[in-house]
């Protein structure tokens, strides 16, 4: 945030620090322009308002994870107020899907500020290491109403939140890599009273479903706890995601006092230039992105919701289905046929081996009759394997549908002559034997005839021989 070091997962520990993060004296810290446009950013994609004039402050703390014993942080000015987090169906675990209690939701925000990331501490057996390379990195800090009230809904926020920082290129949202991370405070209260219990912050959740876990843990602790009598009190607690349970770490007896003040060696920041640059990258949001595909694409507000959800895969939709003739069916094939063999084999849709236009390529070949539905999955199945166009398949193989009219025509004619019986079958009313010529015609070309044209033609000379 305030230093030219790398950020860089999985680097050897302290090995990308400098004397500014790792707080030597003199060193002096210069602002990260990127970081403050992606803040501002953020605020502009939640609707926040931003701060014309903001600045930096210095939380004052003694810890070993940060040395300068002060973290850069912001307080009274941060970059961003308000705003809020719109929920959608699919954010929802999917367990929960069909049971949303406020469908639409949308969580208010408090404020998103900006601040440097501490070191990060490794507890041995008998000592304690420190690693210094995440210690001044850009930290975005984005602060929730009270508003959400279930741990459903905690996990539909962080989910909905993460793909719209993603959307925005602010960040790629990890959190396997500590890139994203959640700070839950939970309150409960009796139904009839207003103001909410005592509040208590369990820190250091590192996975959504996580999130979800913990908090139900902990209402039904708190909900215990009450109903035994006993009085809450604000404090800290951790999950042991291996246990199912939050155990206390620390109470706030004493309220921390950071001794807040303006960092000297900072100047303020005017951040009329940083929106005009943050307006420019704002990006069609999930939600306008949903409705897009419905109404352009003619596909279901779930396979929508499925293809916005990333928004790799919904490039990847979008240039598939821009040329074709019916983009529901290249939806279809995406989110059947794609995403079960990227699934099996193992890669994201980024590291498809079937390119966008080729998909389109196949369902070209389909859509003319060129090939049957049978055969495609055939030669889809060799196109992921082999990375080659379904064009190239079908002439490689010679698995071409026989779709000549007059060729197809003839081979009806001596099915019909050849089987008089389930003929005349036919034309006294046996709809069921129609199906055995079927299978008489396909036969006769070797199963490449295509078979929803023998179907029609076979009934037709039939119809027309009676009349
Ligand atoms: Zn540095």
């Amino acid at each position: 945030m305030f230093c030219a070091c790398p950020v860089e997962f999985g680097a050897a520990p302290n090995s990308r620090t400098c004397p500014t993060c790792l707080g030597l004296p003199g060193a002096l810290p210069v602002m990260n322009h990127e970081a403050l446009r992606l803040t501002v950013l953020t605020g502009l994609m939640l609707g926040c308002e931003i701060t014309p004039v903001s600045k930096f402050n210095r939380k004052n703390y003694f810890y070993p994870d940060m040395p300068k014993n002060y973290q850069i942080s912001q307080y009274d000015l941060p970059l961003c107020t308000r705003g809020l987090v719109p929920l959608h169906d699919l954010a929802y675990p999917k367990d929960a899907q069909k049971n949303i209690a406020t469908p639409d939701k949308e969580v208010a925000l408090v404020r998103i500020h900006l601040e440097e990331d501490v070191a990060k501490s490794f507890h041995f057996e008998s000592s304690t290491g420190i690693d210094f390379n995440r210690a001044g990195t850009p930290l975005m800090e984005i602060v929730s109403e009270p508003e959400i009230q279930s741990p459903e809904e905690a996990f539909a926020f962080l989910t909905a939140l993460k793909q719209i920082l993603i959307y925005g290129g602010v960040s790629d949202a990890d959190m396997e890599k500590g890139q994203l991370r959640c700070d839950c405070n939970i309150s409960v209260r009796p139904e009839s009273q207003q103001e909410l219990g005592a509040k208590i912050e369990i820190k250091n959740l590192n996975s959504i479903s996580g999130v979800r876990r913990a908090l139900a843990h902990e209402v039904r602790r708190q909900m215990e706890a009450l109903g035994r009598g006993e009085k809450l009190e604000q404090e800290t607690r951790g999950w042991d995601d291996v246990a199912g349970q939050t155990f206390l770490m620390r109470t706030k007896e004493f309220a921390h006092d950071y001794r807040y003040f303006a960092d000297p060696d900072l100047v303020p920041v005017k951040t009329e230039t940083l929106l005009e640059e943050a307006r420019a990258r704002v990006p069609e949001l999930p939600k306008a992105k949903r409705a897009r595909f419905v109404n352009d694409y003619g596909v279901s507000a779930y396979d929508a919701g499925v293809l916005a959800d990333d928004i790799a895969l919904a490039g990847y939709f979008e240039t598939a289905a821009k040329g074709a003739k019916k983009p529901k069916n290249v939806a279809n094939w995406i989110l059947n046929d794609l995403q079960s063999a990227l699934a099996g084999a193992g890669r994201a849709i980024t590291d498809c081996p079937i390119p966008p236009e080729a998909l389109e390529g196949l369902l070209d070949l389909i859509e003319s009759g060129k090939i049957s539905g049978k055969q495609a999955k055939e030669v889809f199945t060799e196109m992921f394997a082999s990375g080659k166009s379904a064009a190239a398949i079908v002439e490689e193989k010679g698995i071409e549908q026989l779709s000549d009219v007059a060729a197809i025509e003839a081979l009806c004619d001596r099915a019909i002559a050849d089987n008089p019986k389930p003929a005349a079958d036919f034309k006294a009313g046996n709809a069921a034997s129609l199906n055995f010529l079927k299978g008489q015609v396909m036969k006769l070309s070797g199963g490449k005839a295509n078979p929803a044209w023998v179907g029609e033609i076979l009934e037709r000379k039939l119809r027309e021989v009676s009349h």
